[in-house]
């Protein structure tokens, strides 16, 4: 046995706790899983099965945890596995998982499969069986911050961009503001007019706030790939940031495993608790506006729907507060069929968009999102994902789909009301 294999199998057996025990024991086998998961609905094929892309973990449980199983093992009864295994499982645990946690909500015994997922990437990542794209965006989040590869200097030419075109300053390194924003690499890199939009909203709204240098990106690439330690070390630079800034609230950006691994999963990787809270900027747009603090003074009369990113909406409960922002601009928004927490996902979730070989099948599933797409005919979706909107994009342009994607935080801040006097410095 080589050397990776035996340290990703021990990696393995290592992440085999006690809940995954009792997922491996729950399961009954009916399906429901399946049907949830648009790799197994848009392809009919059984391997996509989201309980069968654990095969390998759910043999070494056996093998190792069970009476029946160690016996089958002692006697050199049981399917060992092996490099060429983990070789073929490879697609099935980062190309046709978005770790969207649809199918975990259907479940019946409540398996909670992306967690599943999650710890059968440790152990392909151990034994060096994970897709070269998602390894090359890895070595960039840890060699220089981001992994597409953006830099201060891409942030500073967005920043001096936007108090040119605003005559508003954009506050870097601002010791004791009360808000410290995060963005995702896509947002600095393809959709920067986020930075004129938030500063705009937040001068009207009077909010104090700040950019980190050394604390702006918040992808997180450990997550997607499947380790804990880079996630930690990810996750860690922004904790730093805020807490040299002393801000009391990190804002986390349009970026759905962003808003995970800093909301949720932060203080497990760190092993302590944040010294300030974290909200998704949604959420902070919504309570600005139940506040009368976000004011706007115009409509956009265009037909339009909204995606609900997976993280964000299924998976972190951020439902009503973009509903609330778009009734208040978008008087024809409109429901897609299945919207809300049973959404389905863009596709390029989890890794999968940095993922060069999983494109076909990514935009093969996408027909989920079209079907969707064609029972509302809108002219425009709304989404708050830098990730799911290019995703989106690529998918539509596929289809030669005449749609526009947008974000919903430049959505609101086309529609600010005139300034006035603000609060804030
Ligand atoms: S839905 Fe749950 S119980 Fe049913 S097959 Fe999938 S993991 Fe097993
Ligand atoms: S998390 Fe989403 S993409 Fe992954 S197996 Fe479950 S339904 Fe499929």
């Amino acid at each position: 046995m080589s050397t990776s294999l035996q340290r990703g199998i021990d990696t393995l057996i290592g992440q085999i706790d006690a809940p995954i025990a009792s997922f491996f024991t729950s399961c009954v086998h009916c399906g429901l899983c399946a049907d949830a998961c648009l790799f197994y609905t848009e392809t009919n094929d059984p391997k996509y099965t989201p309980i069968h892309k654990l095969e390998p973990m759910r043999r070494l449980w056996q093998q190792e945890y069970t009476f029946w199983g160690k016996l089958m093992k002692q006697v050199g009864l049981s399917k060992p596995v092996t490099d060429e295994e983990l070789a073929e499982w490879e697609p099935l645990v980062y190309d046709s998982c978005t770790l969207c946690g649809r199918c975990s909500l259907v479940c019946p015994v409540g398996n909670d499969i992306v967690y599943m997922v999650r710890k059968m990437r440790e152990g392909m990542v151990a034994s060096g069986h994970a897709p070269e794209g998602l390894k090359g965006a890895t070595q960039r989040a840890v060699e220089l911050g981001s992994p597409m590869g953006v830099t201060l200097n891409t942030l500073m030419a967005h920043i001096r961009h936007t108090e040119k075109e605003t005559g508003l300053t954009v506050p870097l390194d601002k010791e004791g503001a009360d808000y410290m924003l995060v963005l995702s690499s896509a947002e600095v890199a393809d959709y920067s007019e986020i930075v004129t939009a938030v500063t705009r909203i937040f001068h009207q709204a009077g909010v104090s706030w700040t950019f980190a240098s050394d604390g702006f990106e918040g992808t997180n690439s450990g997550i997607q790939i499947g380790s804990s330690d880079l996630a930690a070390e990810l996750v860690g630079r922004i904790v730093r940031a805020a807490e040299r800034l002393r801000v009391k609230y990190v804002i986390s950006p349009e970026c759905g495993h962003a808003y995970t691994a800093l909301r949720w999963e932060g203080p497990n990787l760190i092993g302590r608790a944040y010294p300030f809270e974290v909200i998704h900027i949604i959420e902070l747009l919504d309570q600005l506006r139940s506040e009368g603090r976000l004011r706007t003074d115009s409509v956009d009369e265009t037909r339009m729907t909204f995606h609900d990113p997976c993280q964000m909406v299924r998976r972190g409960g951020v439902i009503e507060q973009p509903r609330n922002l778009l009734k208040q601009v978008a008087p024809n928004f409109v429901e897609m069929p299945e919207a809300g927490v049973q959404n389905w996902c863009c596709g390029g979730g989890g890794g999968v968009a940095a993922n060069p070989r999983a494109e076909p099948l990514r935009l093969q599933v996408f027909s989920r999102k079209k079907a969707q797409l064609d029972a509302v005919n809108v002219k425009t979706m709304v989404t708050s994902c830098s990730n799911c909107r290019t995703m989106l994009l690529d998918g539509l342009e596929h289809n030669r789909m005449d749609v526009e994607v947008i974000g919903l935080t430049e959505l609101v801040a086309e529609h600010l009301a005139p300034e006035e006097k603000s609060n804030a410095d």
